[in-house]
């Protein structure tokens, strides 16, 4: 098979040749040369989820036929990957919205589509984390709590970790009501650039600013965020954006550390 829309990550992550990662793009081309949409979550009535998510981690030469998940609930829970016997499916079941490990040989991620997934990683230590970062999870301020999390389990520096923002709904097209912008707007009154009001008296939120300014604020360097751009909203051919399509499938963002 042939993954299409391959620029889907870090170049600052792929200098580590001891670190996968990926984000995955809405379509690839099956062995019969056709274009298949990957279908891992949301969209699964072709009862292909478990193929595809081993496709794509095939792709990217992770031999596991799945990977580490957990029940995303839109909160600030961080899960600590530490115990290597753990199934796939023991893990699903823990409901949180981060999760960091230290383990080798053990990928971790996320699902999205509009949602900002994030990864991170202590080059130092080999440390590696994955987070979905909704609107709800940013009002929490997930990102701060799992680089908390990080330098509590493992004694992360946060002027050391990298941080790879990967494709979400941009301030382009990310439309909210007024009451969504508000809680931005306590946590950071000075600051003017995480929303915006057109001419019509709509409300726009900057979740990718909004998380950038978070990190920044629990000690991410400037120049260790890296970021995508694309927003999945503009990029109907390419990514899923539950916003424009409703029903849709998820991008899967995943990271491992080889042993
Ligand atoms: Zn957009």
């Amino acid at each position: 098979m042939n993954i299409l829309f391959e620029s889907l990550k870090f170049n600052e992550f792929e200098i580590f040749s001891k670190l996968i990662h990926a984000v995955s793009p809405r379509c690839f081309e099956n062995d019969e040369g056709e274009i298949e949409e990957f279908s891992f979550q949301g969209n699964d009535e072709t009862g292909k989820a478990k193929e595809h998510v081993k496709l794509f981690l095939e792709s990217i030469k992770i031999e596991t036929n799945n990977l580490y998940l957990v029940n995303q609930v839109h909160g600030d829970k961080v899960f600590i990957l530490d115990d290597s016997n753990l199934t796939f499916s023991e893990v699903e079941k823990i409901s949180a919205d981060a999760v960091i490990t230290q383990l080798p040989e053990k990928p971790i991620g996320v699902f999205t589509a509009d949602c900002l997934p994030i990864l991170i990683y202590d080059p130092r230590l080999r440390v590696i984390g994955a987070i979905h970062a909704g609107r709800k999870g940013t009002e929490q301020n997930i990102i701060f709590k799992v680089m908390r999390e990080m330098a509590r389990v493992y004694g992360s520096r946060p002027e050391e970790l990298l941080a790879g923002f990967g494709p979400a709904i941009g301030g382009c097209c990310y439309e909210v009501g007024e009451d969504c912008i508000r809680p931005f707007k306590d946590l950071f009154p000075d600051e003017k650039n995480l929303y915006r009001f057109d001419l019509s008296g709509r409300h726009f939120l900057d979740l990718i600013a909004v998380n950038k300014l978070e990190g920044q604020k629990a000690g991410l360097l400037p120049e260790n965020i890296f970021s995508m751009r694309h927003c999945t909203f503009c990029s109907p051919k390419n990514l899923y954006s539950y916003r424009r399509e409703g029903k849709t499938g998820r991008i899967l963002t995943t990271i491992m550390l080889r042993s």
